[in-house]
């Protein structure tokens, strides 16, 4: 029988949107949090972007393409008030050559004009509202949100409770119910948790294989000129360059990113969050490669940044999905051949994690397969997908196992 009630670890874009999809369902969820706010350490960022990198017709391509289209529905449904949402387009531009083999590549599938189309400069240009000089792929319904405003709206649900400044140090199954210990001494109990708190998944999980890192990130804030304020579309190079959607105090702002460093395991992340001037003109420079005309007119009007911590596994898909046992699998390995059913599972122990850069995206879709697995509902996306985005992948794949590590619960 599907769970009545559920706690979720972590309020970011993966708390939030699977609290949603949970109690949409009919759940109850609680939904715990160590900071003061929700939406305070990756997810915090004044704006994020809304969009697939599509490599051709490959499985990587086919995620990234139902997530996108999921994420835009499902932020779409929230009816966010234009200051926070906005389906302004994108332009990615062939601004090298390997970028523009991979954009014509993606250009001759077979995808409906109103997801994607290639353009040539001088339509780029019209689109854009300034001079663009490269042909681009350009994804209409692409968009920015106000991250902090969507997971307030997530999850603002009747059937969500969320508790701010308790951060889980343990989670224990007594029975057929879930016992979940916070740093305020509080205990909660649930018939099913989901561990969605990113890098510090680590802490809570410290026999699962999840081979994640923390790579830091940093955006650059940029005030708005009268000739920037004509621009139109997200662009994107190696970076990506917002319109000027964002207000602060009577200034009109742009987005300009982002940065990318990997943090060592053996390093204090929380050293790593000061906003850093080599970054911004890192981010400047990717400004150059969309326009020469724009990184003149911005380059002195860069008022404030934000770094944060991405959480990426090493081969870049999500850990989502149901837990094993790892005590149990490592006592008592499955025999060549076992079935898939016969593992050890933790009933009710879900995972969403490292999303990378583009949890935006990929978040709701992998909320929604996690919410489906719970309802016994068809999954939202392939058995080969489900399998990809398998949290257990790592450690199956460490004991040998690479055939199952493939497999989702059947
Ligand atoms: C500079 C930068 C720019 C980016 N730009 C984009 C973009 O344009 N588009 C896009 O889609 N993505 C973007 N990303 C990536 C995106 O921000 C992340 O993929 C996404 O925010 C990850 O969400 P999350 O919920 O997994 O993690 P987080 O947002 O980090 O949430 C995890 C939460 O868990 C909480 N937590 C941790 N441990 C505990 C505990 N023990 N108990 C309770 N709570 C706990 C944390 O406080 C945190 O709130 C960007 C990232 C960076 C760094």
């Amino acid at each position: 029988m599907a769970a009545k009630s559920a706690i979720v670890i972590g309020a970011g874009i993966a708390g939030c949107s699977t609290a949603y999809a949970l109690a949409k369902r009919g759940i109850k969820v609680t939904l715990l949090e160590r900071n003061p706010e929700i939406a305070s350490e990756a997810s915090g960022n004044p704006v994020a972007m809304l969009y697939p990198r599509l490599s051709g017709d490959d499985i990587s391509s086919e995620f990234a393409l139902s997530a996108y289209l999921h994420s835009l529905q499902l932020y779409k449904s929230l009816k966010l008030p234009p200051e926070d949402f906005g389906c302004c387009g994108m332009l990615q531009l062939g601004f090298n050559a390997k970028e523009l083999a991979r954009i014509q590549k993606v250009a001759v599938q077979n995808h409906a004009s109103d997801i994607l189309q290639y353009v040539n400069k001088n339509e780029a240009s019209r689109l854009a509202g300034i001079n663009i000089e490269h042909d681009a792929l350009y994804l209409s319904g692409a968009a920015w949100v106000n991250p902090q405003q969507l997971c307030r709206r997530l999850t603002q649900h009747q059937h969500i409770n969320t508790l701010n400044l308790q951060k889980v140090i343990n989670i224990l199954k007594v029975n057929d119910l879930f016992e979940v210990h916070t740093n305020q001494g509080a205990v909660l109990n649930a018939e099913m948790v989901v561990i969605a708190n990113a890098n510090d998944a680590r802490e809570l999980c410290t026999d699962l294989v999840m081979n994640i890192q923390a790579v830091r990130g940093q955006v650059s804030l940029v005030s708005a000129t009268a000739s920037s304020k004509a621009l139109q579309k997200i662009v994107c190079s190696d970076g990506y360059f917002s319109p000027a959607a964002l207000q602060k105090d009577s200034e009109q702002l742009h987005c300009l990113g982002a940065t990318f460093s990997n943090i060592a395991a053996t390093e204090n992340a929380q050293n790593k969050l000061i906003v850093e001037e080599q970054d911004h003109q890192a981010n400047l420079e990717k400004l150059n490669v969309v326009s020469n005309t724009l990184y003149s007119d911005l380059k002195n009007n860069i008022v404030d940044g934000r770094v944060s911590l991405r959480c990426t596994a090493i081969d870049y898909w999500p850990l989502a999905g149901k837990l094993l046992d790892a005590v149990k699998l490592r006592t008592n390995p499955p025999r060549p051949g076992a079935d898939v059913n016969s593992l050890p599972w933790v009933e009710g122990l879900y995972m969403n994690i490292a999303h990378g850069s583009k949890g935006f995206t990929t978040a709701p879709l992998c909320a929604e397969l996690i919410a489906c697995m719970v309802s016994y509902q068809a999954l939202p996306v392939s058995n080969e997908l489900a399998g990809l985005l398998n949290p257990n992948r790592f450690l199956l794949k460490e004991m040998g196992l690479k055939r199952l590590a493939k497999m989702v619960l059947g």
